[in-house]
């Protein structure tokens, strides 16, 4: 029979308990991670309580009735192991702890392995272990399982030892729930991290993660005295693609390249996701020899196809490279001038390009060319120069070009090649083209009114980037109506770049054009790529035989054949010849020579404003000089 424990014992125990809750206290506010909270709490159990056994079991989530051991603290090696090997506990061991986690209330009673169904290996342990208790631990007013505490003496636990354990039960719980909580504010701020500073779909540092890199990677270099390159890689048709198949698959093709890069550069170099189709890639300044290599073996492991669902896809690309510290001493001006050698790739077009000095003094030229051309555009200071159109044999003349020109109050004459170029890229192409072609028309009106005979067609020069405006033949129609000029008075002159971007809907711009009654004319033919397939098929009237093979021709046989030949396929596809450039007497006479019969020149006349073309239209009649000059 069990004696009635003393008030010396009661005390004792007491004074156990409330010495493990003020350790375990002190552990919960240190602990930063959940097992080691949880075991900590069941060795002070023992250690500092003084008492024999302490375990905690959590509910597994997939079997309600089970219960899983997560930390165990004892000098009883059996329990160990029976739990151990058991692992689970299943509902068939009725005792304190499984009723605990049940019912969600203390409870006292057995220990788990005085229970009759737990088959302890071999000898009984019961003897070190007399009564249990058994407090639930909640996390979100949900049971999660429970610490189980054993005492040697039978029947321990009163009233004030219940109620200090299970105020640790409460605290455990709280430690339990703030951890949690903890963990789930740093995954969430490891995710956001991630999201905030690496690309989703390519998993490479973004553009934001790559501005710290390159300060805190420039930073390092300038301390040891390394040098850089950087590298911007940008692919070509990926919008092209995006449209034709989807952004799915231009996304598959983002993430192929990325990896084939990472695959590509060393392990010090680092690749990044720049934005849109662009990558970055910061290496060793290795010397200009490596360096270009390492740009070819990227652009050609690019050009492999890529397989994307099922489909064979090719994609280029082009880089420009800058040096640290040699070309730029910062990030942004590095980044800077490594797009600035990217567009000068671009012009070209694929392949790579090194940063070089006067990139920068073109660009900011193209910056104040783009911002003076606008204001001149908005203050009409833009004017239409005219050069005829001459017959070779007699020097009438049978057309006239309208030419662009820009005398910029500060910049002085801006040639129409560079500055159409910069409007051609700040997309005022179509808005100037319109002034163009109005003002030409007005021209044209005024002469008529002046009774300047204009014979033959007005040609007025068309950009590829007016032609992309899906309004462009609208556009024409309203200004010729608005003028009152016929059709059949203009000749618009394309370039073959044109023509080949997108012929299909070239072919059905210039049939409705034909059939309006403008005629076409290809501009600077010869240095451009046409095929001949697609000559013979659109509707064109006269091809313009480019000044460079006009030039050379009386010295270079290359040139005058390239002429001769032009004229002979001209004649055969039906359509009118204009040779450009004639600047002197034994050109024209070799023109004539080749059968030409239409040209254009110095020789004959520069391109002249206005009035002095209307004055010059009413007093010549031949564009001969004296002793060439011949009756028509
Ligand atoms: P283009 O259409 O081939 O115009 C002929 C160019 O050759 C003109 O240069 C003209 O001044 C020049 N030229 C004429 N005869 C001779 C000659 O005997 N010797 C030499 N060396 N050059 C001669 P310009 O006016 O500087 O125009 C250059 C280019 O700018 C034009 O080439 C055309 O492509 C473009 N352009 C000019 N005006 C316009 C325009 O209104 N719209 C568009 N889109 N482009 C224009
Ligand atoms: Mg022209
Ligand atoms: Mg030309």
């Amino acid at each position: 029979m069990q004696q009635s424990p003393t008030l010396e014992d009661e005390l004792k125990r007491a004074h156990r308990a409330l010495r493990l809750l003020s350790a375990s206290n002190r552990t919960l506010l240190r602990a930063s991670d959940e097992t080691t909270l949880l075991h900590d709490v069941c060795r002070i159990a023992v250690e500092v309580g003084g008492y024999a056994l302490s375990w905690i079991g959590y509910t597994e989530q997939d079997n309600e009735a089970g219960i899983l051991p997560v930390a165990y603290y004892g000098n009883d090696d059996a329990f160990q192991k029976a739990v151990d090997r058991s692992k689970v506990i299943g509902e068939h061991h009725q005792c304190a702890i499984t009723t605990a986690i049940q019912t969600g209330t203390m409870q006292l009673g057995q220990p788990l392995f005085a229970s009759p169904s737990f088959k302890l290996p071999k000898e009984p342990p019961q003897r070190s272990c007399q009564s249990a208790i058994a407090l639930p631990l909640r996390v979100d007013a949900e049971v999660i399982g429970a610490l189980a505490i054993y005492a040697p003496e039978a029947d321990s636990f009163n009233d004030d030892e219940v109620r200090l354990l299970d105020e640790l039960a409460s605290d455990l719980s709280f430690g339990i729930a703030t951890i949690r909580l903890r963990k789930a504010h740093e995954r969430a701020n490891a995710r956001n991290h991630h999201l905030a500073y690496y690309d989703a779909l390519t998993n490479l540092p973004n553009r934001n993660y790559l501005s710290e890199l390159l300060r805190d990677t420039l930073d390092e270099a300038s301390k040891k005295g390394r040098q850089l390159a950087l590298m911007l890689l940008d692919l070509n048709y990926l919008r092209e693609i995006n449209e034709s198949y989807g952004h799915g698959t231009g996304d598959q093709i983002l993430v192929q390249v990325a990896q084939k890069l990472g695959e590509l550069v060393g392990e010090e170099s680092i690749v990044a996701r720049f934005g849109g189709d662009d990558f970055i890639i910061l290496c060793e300044d290795a010397g200009q020899e490596r360096l270009a290599e390492l740009a070819k073996h990227l652009l050609a492991a690019i050009r492999q196809p890529f397989s994307v669902n099922n489909r064979i896809i090719s994609i280029g690309g082009s880089i420009g490279i800058a040096l640290y510290p040699h070309d730029a001493a910062n990030p942004g001006d590095l980044l800077s001038r490594a797009d600035l050698a990217m567009a000068k790739v671009k012009e070209s077009g694929n392949g790579y390009c090194f940063y070089q000095s006067e990139m920068t003094e073109q660009l900011s030229r193209k910056l104040e060319l783009a911002h003076r051309l606008e204001s001149a555009l908005s203050a009409d200071l833009l004017q239409l120069f005219y050069q005829p159109k001459v017959e070779l044999y007699a020097g009438q003349i049978v057309g006239a070009e309208a030419l662009l020109r820009w005398n910029d109050p500060v910049l002085g004459w801006v040639s129409p090649e560079e500055f159409i170029a910069v409007a051609e890229e700040r997309g005022l192409m179509t808005e100037i083209g319109e002034w163009v072609l109005r003002t030409a028309c007005q021209h044209l009106t005024q002469w008529k009114q002046q009774g300047v005979k204009c014979y033959g067609r007005m040609a007025i020069n068309v950009s590829p980037r007016q032609l992309e405006d899906p309004y462009y033949v609208e556009r024409v129609v309203r200004v010729l109506e608005e003028t009152g000029v016929s059709p059949a008075c203009i000749e618009l002159e394309l370039t073959e770049s044109c023509l080949m971007k997108d012929p299909e809907r070239m072919f059905a711009i210039l049939a409705e054009l034909r059939w309006l009654g403008f005629s076409i004319a290809l501009d600077d033919f010869g240095t451009g790529y046409s095929s001949l397939a697609y000559l013979k098929r659109f509707p064109i009237d006269t091809l313009k035989i480019d000044q460079a093979f006009v030039r050379n021709m009386l010295n270079d046989n290359n040139d005058r054949a390239i002429i001769a030949t032009i004229l002979a396929m001209a004649q055969q596809l039906g359509l009118q010849t204009v040779a450009e450039g004639v600047e002197t007497e034994d050109q024209r006479h070799a023109l004539l020579h080749l059968g030409c019969v239409i040209a254009q020149g110095y020789y004959f006349c520069r391109p002249q404003p206005a009035a002095e073309y209307t004055e010059m239209r009413l007093t010549r009649s031949s564009m001969l000089a004296e002793p060439f000059a011949r009756a028509a």
